[in-house]
């Protein structure tokens, strides 16, 4: 059992493995580090909530500050690690002093990725409290808008602004908004969703080049040639492990920190959340979520087997996205060239259920304003039940939506 527990990352996961080690009686010292110099929050809210403004930003807390100090650890926010000693079992920080470990669990998540010109004044960027603050007040001085990237992320901020009556361009070299997490039926969907809502759609070209005046951002130059002005940028286009930090520290960082089944990385060494890439014991294959059930899920398997559990971690994958008055939500997994069958309801009618399936088998389910519908539909995740088996005949045409 270990004595000396240090946590890096003070976010969604990093927070749930300090409350489940805790749950589970681990007595020890327990030292939690995160970069940010705010108490922990939650993500998903900034590109809806706080960035439309129906909630002020403690609303994103995770915890209150009784909770937290309940939890009996040591709250280091404002420090990142900066390397790591896995031999001497001892992490780095910023400040040059180094913090001991029996056990480390590292739930650093991932930085955005970045376009060439993404430094020039007017080019977001989301994933921080404090990036949606800044976008927030620049929103507020109804800007002309161009969000590159039309991911779960872009297509969010394309709501939130359109929500606050801008001028909003979405623009994305796929042929559709979402068109990789749930391909192109629903992407197809998604995009008449954002038409409807008054977003431009520029699909199926990619951004070339930020075209600056006077210092800022002015316009953005498609692979086409075609100028979109633009007094604000945001670039949504995906992100990376935050892993830098350990490179040199001997543990394997391809698509994030490889973890085996349980979420171990090295010797006293586990991760948990978006930064941690682990093999999947059912399909042999490595993989990594940027979810935020998963960040939860796997911080308390990662827990647990510190704790000498040794359970292999096998979740059924969930998010959901929120944009305007439609909440989509997915469990499973979405092969680009999955299946795709509707069960029950209308795309017409912006309420229905569908399932993908690959190789035979259902894979993940979705429901379009359907969150019952999909909990029930859970199962077939679960029991891989056999494509063939599903009822409903007509492939859904994204022409139904209209
Ligand atoms: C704007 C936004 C909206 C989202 N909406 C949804 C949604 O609707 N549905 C959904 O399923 N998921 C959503 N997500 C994804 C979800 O929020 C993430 O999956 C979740 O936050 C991952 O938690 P994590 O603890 O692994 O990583 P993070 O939340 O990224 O936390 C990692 C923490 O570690 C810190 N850190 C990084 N490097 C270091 C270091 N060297 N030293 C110390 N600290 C460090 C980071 O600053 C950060 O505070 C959203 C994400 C964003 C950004």
């Amino acid at each position: 059992m270990p004595r000396q527990v240090v946590i890096l990352g003070a976010s969604a996961a990093g927070l749930t493995a300090a409350e489940a080690l805790r749950r589970r009686g681990y007595d020890g010292a327990l030292t939690l580090i995160g970069d940010e110099p705010h108490l922990p929050y939650d993500r998903p809210p900034l590109s809806k909530q706080i960035l439309v403004g129906t909630w002020p930003p403690e609303r994103a807390r995770l915890r209150d500050e009784q909770a937290l100090a309940g939890l009996g650890a040591d709250l280091l926010l404002g420090r990142a690690a900066t390397g790591l000693d896995a031999a001497a079992r001892r992490v780095r920080l910023d400040g040059g002093d180094t913090v001991g470990y029996d056990a480390l669990i590292i739930a650093t998540g991932v930085t955005p990725r970045t376009l060439p010109g993404a430094g020039l004044a007017g080019v977001h960027l989301l994933r921080t409290l404090d990036d949606a603050l800044a976008l927030r007040a620049r929103l507020l001085a109804g800007p002309k808008v161009v969000v590159v990237g039309a991911g779960f992320l872009g297509a969010e901020v394309a709501a939130a602004a359109r929500q606050l009556g801008l001028q909003v361009t979405l623009a994305d070299p796929l042929p559709a908004p979402m068109h990789r997490q749930l391909g192109g039926q629903v992407g197809a969907l998604v995009g008449q969703l954002h038409r409807d809502h008054g977003v431009t759609l520029r699909c199926g070209v990619p951004v070339s080049r930020f075209i600056q005046a006077a210092g800022r951002v002015a316009a953005v130059e498609l692979a086409d040639r075609t100028v979109i002005d633009a007094d604000l940028v945001v670039a949504a286009v995906g992100a990376a492990p935050a892993t830098g930090w350990l490179v040199g520290s001997g543990l394997n960082l391809g698509n994030g920190i490889e973890c085996d089944a349980r979420g171990q990385a090295g010797p006293g060494i586990y991760a948990a959340g978006d930064v941690a890439s682990w093999h999947d014991h059912r399909s042999g294959a490595r993989m990594r979520l940027e979810h935020r059930m998963n960040a939860t899920e796997q911080a308390i398997a990662a827990a647990g087997n510190l704790l000498g559990d040794n359970q292999p971690f096998a979740p059924v994958p969930y998010f959901w996205t929120d944009q305007y008055d439609t909440r989509i939500q997915a469990y499973g997994i979405f092969p680009p060239d999955a299946d795709f069958q509707l069960l029950s309801g209308d795309p017409g009618e912006r309420r229905f259920a569908a399932a993908y399936g690959h190789h035979g088998t259902v894979t993940g389910v979705l429901g379009w304003n359907s969150p019952r519908e999909v909990r029930r539909l859970r199962q077939l995740v679960v029991d891989r039940a056999p494509w063939a088996t599903l009822t409903t005949p007509s492939p859904v045409s994204p022409l139904a939506a209209r």
